[in-house]
């Protein structure tokens, strides 16, 4: 039976520094996302998720209310695309075509959407992760708590998460979850990755 994989990160550790640290990264990455993975791999060998797929085990465990699997699973594709989310400064481009013209629609602009996107990460109580989602071309600002993810909703294409757990951003920014949040979604978001996640929806 294959395993589930770490995905290599995007780029190098440095990359997003100084708004996330390369220490951030190791603990973010090499900890808690490794971690999700250890532990999901042990959870599922022998069991009828053994052999799915990330995607197919975050859904079976979340219609089979299987709590430990589903938190662990949807964790790991959570952080797979937050890290697809962001880019190093400078190389994330802007919102394109098709995508550019339902940002400008639905939001009025992209700082207007970067500030709907900053005011779900801040207002989302406790840990969890916001969401730039389309249902149908219609994109929206979602917040969802602890591992919760909009991949469990069929309707719902993700194009672009913030994570806004505590170790996202404490050995970095401590308790200011609105300044790192600031900071990643006005200089770090991959515009390219959610343009091409809206076009091939
Ligand atoms: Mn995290």
């Amino acid at each position: 039976m294959s395993e589930i994989v770490l995905e290599k990160l995007p780029y190098a550790d440095t990359a997003l520094e100084p708004v996330i640290s390369a220490k951030t990264i190791s603990f973010h990455y090499g900890k808690h996302h490794a971690g999700y993975v250890a532990t999901l791999n042990k959870l599922i060998a022998g069991t009828p998720y053994a052999g799915l797929s990330l995607e197919e085990i975050v859904r079976k465990s979340a219609a089979d209310g299987a709590a430990a699997v589903f938190n662990n699973a949807a964790q790991i594709w959570n952080h797979t695309f937050y890290w697809k989310s962001l880019a190093q400064a400078g190389t994330g481009g802007g919102p394109t075509g098709a995508f550019a013209e339902a940002v400008t629609r639905d939001f009025g602009s992209a700082d207007a959407l970067i500030k709907a996107l900053a005011d779900a990460a801040v207002k989302r109580f406790g840990s969890g992760w916001a969401w730039l989602v389309s249902e149908k071309g219609k994109l929206s600002v979602i917040s969802t708590p602890n591992a919760e993810t909009p991949l469990t909703n069929p309707a719902l294409t993700p194009l672009l998460t913030l994570d806004v757990w505590e170790h996202a951003y404490y050995l970095d920014w401590q308790n200011r979850r609105a300044d790192y949040a600031a900071a990643v979604l006005g200089k770090l978001l991959n515009w390219k990755f959610a343009s091409d996640a809206f076009n091939r929806a």
